[in-house]
């Protein structure tokens, strides 16, 4: 079962209709609205002022650093997952701070590593053990990510850290034969990290916090920070940003750290549109069926990944309007398909489509299966005009898969 996002978008710039500015690029495309990007930053931005929290960019949601500009004020750095995101970060906001997970670092790559980041967080013990002196010799911040081993998401397994036999996280169990081997490792700690939600309210968190105090309480008055890692859904209409308050308070307060958040989603959310034209339309049985000329599995991977159902601009729940249509992509997997939509008129060749939320998880997870193209990325600027920020075509398809 395919589940909807939430529709009721906290800003809706489109508002209804597709403007003529975005009606004349040439698709598929993917459009960043720069009026929606600010209004989320500012959200997170007074979270940050009004208790003391330092917020992240998580780049591996959304890392269109023509963009980063609109975020700079707001917050304190950016959250890579690795070399190539830190070095991204470092290069794009050299004025803040960039911070590093990643469940395996390299020894290739460990010094290049150091030179962009300024905290950087262990997976396990033998990691921490491998690189934790060098990184510290290097002046850097040094973390471990504990598994608090408490769920608090059903049927999403892939985006859950805490899993049985998960490979996310320290367990305690974990901890303390490590430091009953070596208890220099706990010196070496400046901070603890846990990321265990995935577009979740702060209720989850509340409940987490109490399972990772629970789990390393006595650990963590000595620490300076806490990371209470992402997947909170801030930025959305529901959110219960009060209660989040009290758990970042409550850290603060209980094992006098500096708290940090690191949302990927939150930063971008219903910050972007993927334009598409109906390429055709066909009928097997008693479904409707539009092909596009966005595919699922190559532009909006989440959909198929995840999955879940974009919202779409206009368009109703299946049945909920007089024409019910199967939206699909131009590619040849069979499940390359968006979602059931219903609409006021039949869909017919040459049609444009806008779905909506697509400047998360999309433009830094797309790909060229079935050597389909990139969309280019196009930013609407809060003044409703657009700017082209790729031109992608051929060679960036072909340059994947060789140097001929
Ligand atoms: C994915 C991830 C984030 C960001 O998650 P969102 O759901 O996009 O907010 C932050 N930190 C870590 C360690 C992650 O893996």
């Amino acid at each position: 079962m395919q589940e909807t996002r939430d529709l009721r978008a906290p800003f809706a710039p489109i508002d209804g209709t597709i403007p003529a500015e975005l009606r004349a690029l040439p698709t598929p495309c993917y459009v960043l609205d720069e009026s929606a990007l600010i209004h989320n930053a500012q959200i997170l931005g007074e979270l940050a002022q009004r208790t003391g929290c330092r917020v992240l960019l998580a780049q591996k949601a959304f890392s269109n650093y023509d963009c980063y500009p609109f975020f700079e004020p707001y917050l304190a750095g950016t959250e890579a997952s690795g070399l190539y995101e830190a070095r991204l970060g470092a290069e794009e906001m050299p004025n803040k701070e960039v911070h590093v997970f990643c469940a395996g670092y390299r020894e290739d790559e460990f010094a290049e590593l150091l030179t962009y980041a300024d905290h950087i967080v262990f997976n396990s013990p033998s990691q921490l053990k491998r690189f934790g002196e060098m990184a510290k010799r290097a002046g850097k911040s040094i973390g471990l990510r504990i598994n608090p081993e408490y769920s608090t998401q059903e049927g999403h397994a892939i985006y859950d850290p805490c899993a049985p036999g998960s490979r996310m996280g320290t367990t305690r169990a974990q901890f303390d034969i490590a430091v009953s081997q070596c208890p220099a490792l706990l010196d070496l700690l400046d901070g603890l990290h846990f990321h265990t939600l995935c577009e979740q309210n702060s209720d989850d968190l509340e409940t987490t916090l109490t399972a990772v105090e629970k789990t390393f309480g006595d650990i963590l008055p000595r620490m300076k920070w806490v990371n209470f890692g992402g997947g909170h859904h801030i930025t959305k209409s529901e959110y219960d940003i009060e209660r989040l308050e009290r758990c970042i308070r409550y850290a603060q307060k209980q094992w006098d750290v500096t708290v940090y958040l690191e949302p990927g989603e939150a930063w971008a959310l219903n910050a972007g549109y993927l334009l598409t034209h109906v390429l055709d339309t066909m009928q097997n049985g008693e479904t409707q069926i539009a092909i596009l000329d966005a595919s699922a599995a190559c532009h909006m991977p989440d959909v198929l990944e995840m999955p879940y159902r974009p919202p779409l601009l206009g368009a109703g729940e299946p049945k909920e309007l007089p024409y019910t249509v199967r939206l699909g992509g131009p590619t040849c997997l069979s499940g390359d398909v968006v979602g059931e939509y219903s609409f006021q008129h039949p869909l017919k060749t040459g049609d444009l489509l806008a779905f909506g939320d697509m400047a998360i998880y999309t433009t830094c997870k797309n790909n060229t299966f079935n050597g389909m193209p990139l969309p280019n990325i196009y930013l609407r600027k809060a003044d409703g005009t657009c700017e082209q920020l790729t031109d992608f075509g051929y060679s960036d398809f072909k340059e994947r898969l060789g140097r001929r």
